[in-house]
């Protein structure tokens, strides 16, 4: 992967930063404006007065933009899953580990989507938000008997279960706490997919889920049967995610009902629901070919379970899906200031302009760990200045500490600028670490014309506060 960019001339895959254009599958969300004098606001607040009255770096979420994409979610699922359309209704589920904190939790409920989360901690911001446990579906491959129990005593209203061992482990609490435990198994169907393709292999040979080809999901299925304390509620399949391509999900869908065809010949049961995941992508510097529409994902996934189960001859169940990424990503930005920009030269006689801001992988992990491709633009002013060949690096002592690998920036970017970096909203603040002993940042919301802060800024005092001496 890193390969390939290391063998292209950087000045092929220099771009400019797209202009905001207020469409929802652009990289800004759809508030951002550059005003008159060159600076970009979001939501009628120009970034400048958010950095002085908030510091840098911060993470900017637009609110209307994030409600207005969960919303889109439930609408699009309600519609094309609808029993008029001779399917039997849908939940989205907000997968909560793309970033969640007890506001964002409120907003995409009020909105009408669910919540998934994989850990206790997870589970317990959902419900400080006053989310119902039916609406909260709880994962993870290594859940502890703490996590178990939360859920249940809570009333969460799936478990999904990852591992042959776990279902001993839920029916056991269950038993305990005197509940009847709502399971899902966790199918892994040999599909994986990520940006532009998908593969099929018949085994997996990673952490997640029991396996369709080698019967291990339809003995998970048996031993849930088998226990009073477990009731089956669905199947689960989770294929990848930053999915551009739905054949993936279609091929995935085709699996699973199956399956679920299957299991009703033998043992009578249909089950009743079927979690087809979430993964779909979005755009985060423009060159990866359009994101899908909620209502187009929608409708490609009611397609094929109409056609699947027609083809099974079974009564089509309820779906549910789990989008992260494409509810919270394109919503929020990264807010820095430059620091020490530093011309160096290269092998091929070209020259790379390194631009140091006040943040970096502690606050987004993702090019560092996935080789992510960003953007980022001058926030701040206009320039007329000749763009050069870029490369925004963070702070730390790191050498791969990369924000932006690859933009062409104005060439006279200089200490004390603003650089926004768009599409932050999902697996930044999620994903962030105190690398360095670097505080994290906060979460800004911005609506209508003012900055809320969701989560405050981490201050030395906050790490030194864990520090026991
Ligand atoms: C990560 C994950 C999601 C969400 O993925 P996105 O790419 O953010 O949409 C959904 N379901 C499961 C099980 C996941 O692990």
């Amino acid at each position: 992967m890193s390969g390939a960019h290391a063998a292209a001339a950087p000045q092929e895959l220099a771009r400019t930063a797209p202009e905001p254009d207020g469409t929802p599958a652009g990289v800004w969300s759809t508030s951002v404006r550059r005003g008159e004098d060159g600076a970009l606001s979001v939501a009628g607040v120009d970034v400048r007065a958010i950095a002085a009255e908030h510091g840098t770096p911060a993470y900017v979420v637009d609110e209307a933009d994030l409600r207005a994409r969960a919303r889109a979610f439930a609408v699009a699922f309600d519609a094309a899953f609808a029993p008029a359309e001779g399917l039997a209704g849908a939940d989205v589920y907000y997968a909560g580990k793309a970033f969640l904190s007890v506001a964002v939790a409120r907003w995409v409920h009020e909105e009408g989507l669910r919540i998934d989360t994989s850990t206790g901690g997870e589970l317990a911001v959902a419900l400080r938000a006053q989310v119902p446990g039916a609406h909260i579906g709880l994962h993870g491959n290594n859940k502890s008997a703490g996590e178990i129990a939360a859920a249940l005593t809570h009333g969460v209203g799936r478990l999904v279960v990852d591992s042959l061992p776990e279902i001993e482990k839920v029916a056991a609490v269950a038993a305990e706490l005197g509940v009847r435990a709502p399971v899902m198994v966790r199918v892994t169907t040999g599909v994986h997919a990520g940006g532009h393709e998908f593969i099929a292999t018949a085994h997996e040979d990673q952490k997640f889920g029991l396996s369709l080809a080698s019967g291990a999901a339809r003995a998970a299925v048996d031993a849930i049967l088998a226990h009073e304390e477990l009731e089956l509620v669905g199947l689960h399949s989770h294929i990848g995610s930053q999915i551009l391509d739905l054949a993936g999900f279609e091929v995935a869908a085709r699996a699973i009902l199956g399956l679920r065809a299957e299991i009703a010949a033998d043992t009578g049961v249909l089950v009743g629901e079927v979690d087809l995941g979430g993964g779909y992508g979005i755009a985060y510097t423009g060159t990866e070919g359009a994101p899908n529409a909620p209502g187009a994902v929608a409708a490609a996934l009611a397609d094929v379970v109409r056609r699947a189960c027609a083809d099974l001859g079974t009564a089509p169940p309820r779906i549910s899906v789990e989008p992260g990424r494409s509810v919270v990503g394109p919503s929020g930005l990264t807010l820095y200031t430059v620091g020490t920009v530093k011309p160096v030269a290269l092998d091929d006689g070209g020259s790379r302009t390194y631009v140091s801001v006040d943040g970096g992988m502690s606050d987004n992990i993702r090019p560092a760990l996935y080789q992510a491709d960003y953007t980022a633009a001058l926030a701040s002013r206009a320039s007329r200045a000749e763009p050069v060949t870029a490369r925004v690096v963070g702070k730390h002592c790191e050498s791969g500490d990369i924000v932006v690998r690859h933009v062409a920036l104005p060439g006279d970017v200089a200490d004390g600028d603003l650089l926004a970096v768009p599409a932050t909203g999902a697996y930044g603040r999620s994903m962030a670490s105190n690398y360095n002993m670097v505080p994290r940042p906060p979460v800004l919301a911005v609506d209508d014309g003012t900055v809320r802060v969701l989560v405050r800024r981490e201050t030395v005092d906050d790490l030194l506060a864990l520090d026991l001496g």
